[in-house]
């Protein structure tokens, strides 16, 4: 084995003055081990091991093997300080045997795969690799400028090490309390190998830090197309829907309720979020969907979304057909699609075209449409 992370999550976060320690603080959809976790590159290590607390086991341990089972992933049991809950990470490390170790705090999401792949790369020709960054800002204390700040190194994690020194490291220097692991190592006479680390690396300890990790986060936007028509079926009595709208008007053929509309919007969302159409979720040969009311449908599109951590940029709508007249019915649409999907009336569009009298949709034998969506995550 050659690559390992230890994942730090034993703080219990007070500074942060929640009861729920910060690393498992939802911000958005998505809290700071998640963040770090859905942003790093499943290739680059063999195991990652999550160190918690006992108490805290239960209520994260299954849904972060769950959602993350692209990881390798194992728990370790955090201690009373961060040195005992190293210790104990890499004491479950050593069956695995890597060749090297990367140690992290859970507190500094924002690490980079850029960064965490230099520190290895370093690691093959040195024993250990320790990210810095140093600051522009004049450095006072007491009013008596003393300090060269360009000579302050302000030390990140994570932290590389070949496995067997800073196991070593670590079981020699038990009884000591030290703040970080290349410490340790030093302790032990090693002379570290420091390389730049990245500004936006930075630990979040204060409730203010969260404000910067939000304006710092990666945001992955994605787009979906959704399209879908049905044939008007002019012996029934029923209304047409439409976006969820009754609209006096001969009704759409359909194994649901042939809400053409929702059914574009369902597809553009699941489009965006890459999963299977419309179609295949909700099978039209599942008795469970006949005449079902497909704002069912717009529901678990929008759930799906929650689960995903994205949220909704705009949403696009375009009716294709010659009657009803959509433009008057738009509003009450896009106040039935802002409730559903939980977002302002302001990023819906609803648009209609005619087909110009030209084919099947032309003679008015049809409805379609067509929804183009934007979401980004959390
Ligand atoms: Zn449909």
């Amino acid at each position: 084995m050659k690559n390992a992370l230890i994942l730090l999550a034993g703080g219990t976060g007070k500074r942060l003055g929640s009861k729920e320690p910060k690393q498992f603080l939802k911000i958005g959809n998505t809290n700071l081990i998640e963040y770090f976790l859905t942003n790093l590159e499943s290739e680059i290590f063999d195991i990652i091991i999550i160190t918690i607390r006992n108490k805290d086991r239960k209520t994260y341990l299954k849904s972060i093997k769950k959602r993350f089972n692209n990881h390798n992933i194992r728990f370790a049991t955090a201690g009373e300080t961060r040195q005992i809950s190293s210790r104990n990470s890499l004491q479950v490390l050593k069956k695995y045997n890597p060749k090297n170790v990367l140690i992290h705090d859970s507190a500094r999401p924002l690490a980079t795969n850029f960064l965490i792949k230099r520190i290895i790369k370093t690691l093959s020709n040195n024993t250990s690799c320790i990210p810095f960054v140093t600051y522009n800002d004049l450095i006072k204390t007491k009013n008596i400028i003393n300090l060269k700040n360009n000579k302050i190194m302000n030390i990140q994690t994570p932290q590389g090490f070949n496995f067997r020194n800073i196991y070593k490291a670590h079981e020699l220097f038990k009884n000591t309390e030290e703040k970080d692991d290349s410490t340790i190592l030093e302790n032990n006479g090693t002379k570290l190998k420091m390389i730049n680390g990245e500004i936006t690396n930075i630990k979040i300890t204060k409730k203010e830090d969260l404000k910067y990790f939000n304006r710092l986060k990666i945001r992955e936007y994605r787009a979906g197309i959704g399209y879908d028509i049905h044939k008007i079926d002019f012996s029934s009595k029923k209304k047409l829907k439409l976006c969820g709208i009754k609209i006096d008007h001969p009704p759409l053929l359909g194994h649901s309720d042939a809400d053409v509309g929702y059914h574009a919007v369902c597809d553009s969302i699941l489009g965006a979020l890459s999963m299977n159409d419309i179609g295949y979720i909700f099978k039209n040969n599942d008795k469970r969907w006949k005449n079902a009311n497909s704002q069912i449908f717009v529901k678990y599109c929008s759930e799906k979304l929650i689960e995903k951590a994205y949220k909704i940029v705009n949403l696009d709508i375009n009716f294709i057909c010659e009657t009803p007249n959509i433009n008057k019915l738009s509003i009450l649409m896009k106040k039935n699609l802002s409730k559903l999907l939980k977002i302002s009336i302001k990023n819906i569009s609803i648009k209609a075209t005619t087909n110009e009298k030209i084919g099947f949709i032309g003679k008015g034998e049809a409805i379609a449409a067509e929804s183009i969506i934007q979401i980004v995550n959390e």
